[in-house]
């Protein structure tokens, strides 16, 4: 199993601090949401993502388990 990063966008505010706090993970979208890029799911054990996860208001910066592994 491995983990990944992901956006709960039924919570997500649009408040940008992720992108903020780690702009190399999180993207915003053009409706002001916040997206993982591409490439950077697995990147949740990194310390900025850690702090922007801890400072997301509406802890929509979730980590969720995968079938497939990387
Ligand atoms: S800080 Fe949280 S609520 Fe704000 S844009 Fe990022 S994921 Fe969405």
């Amino acid at each position: 199993m491995a983990k990944e990063l992901y956006i709960d966008l039924s919570r997500c505010q649009g408040h940008a601090r992720c992108w903020a706090i780690a702009p190399e993970t999180f993207g915003i979208d053009d409706e002001g949401y916040a997206y993982v890029i591409e490439g950077r799911e697995g990147s949740y054990d990194e310390e900025n993502v850690r702090k922007a996860i801890r400072n997301c208001p509406e802890r929509s910066i979730l980590i969720r388990e995968t079938e497939e592994s990387q």
